[in-house]
């Protein structure tokens, strides 16, 4: 024990390792998973706040793994991403739900599903066409499936992101910009995003009634992600409290277990019941 804690932090390392480790044998089970129906397509309905009204929902994926159990996306996304793994998820997830979308259109045409995108999917020369293909098969209009890219993952290749997003807009594909304000963006170069929605990243909406620093902050996004003729959604809203003060900022859509958890199964359909 003694030795161990003279070489703590290699030993921290070792763990860390197998950590990794453990992770990227999870990950190469991906395609299986895919195959095997592990995955599962979980929705978070979306609330105005002018209306209280749902306007749609964002696909969170989820895996059931035989002998691990549940395994959060936190998990195994970033993994995925590493590996390029991600694109099969994001292929599935994007078939989920525009599978669900063709079932909704009857009764309620005017939902839409946000589908998160990763920088991979945007690297990947194909993606587009493929998208286009998918949503001829569904049968569904572009303007339902609206694509989420973080702030951060733009930035990764800022250059090319504006082009591709182009592409993608030019489908007639609803584009988002996520997790936004922790991701370093110019105001110069969101101007180039041909984006309709600003999603406000989680912490700024956690903190917002603690800070009054916060919540200058967070009125700022919001009255710029107005300026730029956007929809401007808050993540993560858990109480009552922080539904109010961003009403009262004149923010347009709340995401949050407030509002709704993630769904699947009976609770999904009980939420489509009611609607
Ligand atoms: P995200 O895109 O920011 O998704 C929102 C996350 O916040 C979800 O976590 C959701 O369950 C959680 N959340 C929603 N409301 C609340 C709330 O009121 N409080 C708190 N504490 N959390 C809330 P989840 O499903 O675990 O996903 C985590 C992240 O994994 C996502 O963050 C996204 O970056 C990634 N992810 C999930 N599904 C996919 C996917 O299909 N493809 C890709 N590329 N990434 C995905
Ligand atoms: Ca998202
Ligand atoms: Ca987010
Ligand atoms: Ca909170």
């Amino acid at each position: 024990a003694a030795k161990r804690s003279a070489v703590g932090h290699a030993w921290y390392s070792e763990a860390q390792e197998a950590a990794r480790l453990t992770h990227l044998s999870l990950v190469s089970e991906l395609r299986g998973a895919v195959a095997a129906s592990q995955l599962q397509m979980w929705l978070q309905p979306k609330f105005s706040l002018v209306t209280g009204k749902s306007v749609g929902a964002e696909a969170l994926v989820r895996w059931q793994h035989p002998q691990r159990g549940f395994i959060s996306p936190a998990e195994f996304v970033p993994f995925a991403e590493q590996t390029g793994y991600i694109t099969m998820v994001t292929d599935w997830m994007l078939r989920e739900a525009l599978r669900t979308l063709a079932t909704w259109a009857p009764l309620h045409p005017e939902l839409s599903i946000a589908v998160n995108i990763s920088t991979r999917d945007l690297q990947d020369p194909g993606f587009a066409r493929r998208v286009e293909g998918m949503l001829q098969t569904a049968g569904v209009d572009p303007s339902r499936l609206r694509l989420e890219i973080t702030e951060s993952g733009l930035m990764e290749d800022a250059q090319n992101s504006v082009a591709l997003l182009h592409t993608l807009r030019g489908i007639g594909l609803p584009l988002s910009i996520d997790d936004f304000g922790t991701g370093y963006s110019s105001l110069a170069y969101l101007q180039k995003l041909p984006v309709s929605e600003l999603k406000i990243d989680r912490s700024f909406i956690d903190s917002i009634d603690a800070s009054p620093g916060t919540q200058k902050l967070v009125k700022a996004m919001i009255e710029m992600g107005h300026g730029m003729d956007l929809m401007v959604t808050a993540e993560g809203v858990e109480t009552e409290a922080e539904r109010a003060t961003i009403a009262r900022l004149g923010c347009d859509v709340m995401q949050g277990y407030l509002g709704a958890r993630p769904l699947y199964g009976d609770a999904l359909q009980t939420w489509f019941d009611q609607l």
